[in-house]
């Protein structure tokens, strides 16, 4: 049983899926992926508007 995040999921026109075991696994994935790709910065991924977006999109699997 694990944690999945789809960038689609996010609104963000990807195939990327994160995934990992607990939400800080899961965000060490997604992390490096949303600054690289989708040219996320700390601040917007630290910020509770995205916190609350990617706990509606995570799904469990
Ligand atoms: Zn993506």
């Amino acid at each position: 049983m694990g944690l999945k995040l789809a960038c689609r999921d996010m609104g963000l026109d990807c195939s990327y899926v994160s995934r990992g075991e607990t939400m800080e696994e899961l965000m060490a994935d997604a992390g490096p992926h949303g600054k690289k790709i989708h040219g996320y910065t700390d601040e917007q991924l630290n910020s509770p508007e995205m916190m609350e977006k990617v706990k509606a999109a995570v799904k469990q699997e």
